[in-house]
């Protein structure tokens, strides 16, 4: 149910026509995306400016961008200390979804309870290639990376070792009651760590994978497992990738990115993958098992794969893990500022 909702935020720009425009035109443009919202569900915005953002009014340029909505700039207190150059904003809209505050760049520094770190989150289907992009991302943005999927895996291999049924709700719980899973890093790399014993090699092979799709809807394990991952978040910028970050682990996550490609590509992706380490797989095999995986991912009742409604889509199809890294990488530097 929609409910009016104040949303607020702020971006720096130079004293020139051109960049006040350009800076609220971005400013807004997100805080819609990322509030789900459009002109229809917008009360008004208000603006203020700091007192040296003389050049031109940024009401004046959101109504030349387009928004039919009532527009009002003021000049913000000039009060000793505050910041220079910064444009900020509240939209007073009706929305049915959480509020996101939206600092961009220089202004990120007058939140920074909500600004000081940042988590990215990266959701897809199997074999989309979303390890590859955030282990890219991660290194060149110098901030940590959580691959969830083998949480799941790891809990998959204990109920193959243990004999259990991954699709038996009951017996998976009783299995999985006193486990330990753990994740440490070593040298900047994730370990999986099961019982104590680094399984992080051993999680990899199809059977793993089919297991980990089945655990994996069954809600016991997911609860078990959302503790972890949140932990994680809590107090370093992160990349995580699986398949309900955006929309249940971190969903005030800053950025939300959807990886997907046809499911010919991924099963090419994945074979090669596999056979590169030595296993010995049938390329129809692995296409089969992302048809069943997607499908599993898809159908759950609980965490079901989707896009959540601020995540912005990429389709990989005809794109290189480093190209869509780097499209993630400008996306976050446009907001961040780096
Ligand atoms: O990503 P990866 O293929 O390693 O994940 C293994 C399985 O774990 C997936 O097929 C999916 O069913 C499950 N998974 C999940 N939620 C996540 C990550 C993985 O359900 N966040």
């Amino acid at each position: 149910m929609s409910k009016t909702v104040s949303i607020r935020g702020a971006v720096t720009a130079n004293n020139s026509a051109g960049e006040i425009a350009q800076a609220v035109t971005k400013l807004v443009d997100r805080i819609y995306f990322k509030n789900g919202i459009t002109d229809s569900e917008v009360v008004n915005i208000m603006l203020s400016v700091s007192g040296d953002l003389t050049s031109f009014s940024p009401a004046r340029a959101l109504r030349e961008a387009g928004h039919n909505v009532p527009l009002m700039s003021c000049v913000e207190p000039n009060v000793d200390g505050s910041l220079a150059n910064c444009i900020r904003v509240m939209v007073t809209a009706q929305s049915e979804h959480p509020i996101s505050h939206v600092y961009l760049g220089g202004a990120r520094a007058l939140r920074t309870d909500i600004t000081a770190n940042y988590a990215i989150a990266l959701d897809g289907p199997s074999g989309a290639g979303k390890s590859t992009v955030a282990k890219i991302v991660a290194k060149k943005l110098g901030i940590t990376y959580l691959d969830t999927g083998a949480l799941y895996r790891a809990l998959g291999l204990k109920c193959l070792n243990e004999g259990v049924s991954p699709s038996d709700s009951a017996t998976v719980k009783n299995c999985l009651e006193n486990v330990s899973v753990d994740i440490v890093y070593t040298d900047g790399i994730q370990r999986v760590m099961l019982d104590g014993e680094d399984v992080s090699g051993k999680i990899r092979t199809p059977e793993v994978s089919m297991a980990a799709s089945a655990v994996s809807a069954i809600p016991y394990v997911r609860e078990k497992l959302l503790g972890i991952q949140r932990d994680i978040a809590k107090s370093n910028s992160v990349i995580l990738d699986g398949r309900d970050i955006g929309t249940v682990v971190l969903p005030s996550a800053e950025f939300k990115f959807f990886l997907t490609a046809s499911a010919e590509i991924r099963a090419k992706r994945r074979f090669d993958e596999l056979i590169e380490k030595g296993n010995k797989v049938v390329y129809e095999d692995i296409y089969n098992d992302v048809i069943t995986r997607d499908h599993n991912d898809s159908t759950r009742a609980v965490a079901p794969l989707k896009c959540a409604y601020d995540a912005e889509e990429i389709v990989s199809d005809n794109m290189t893990a480093e190209e869509v890294a780097d499209k993630i990488i400008s996306d976050v530097a446009e907001v961040v500022g780096l």
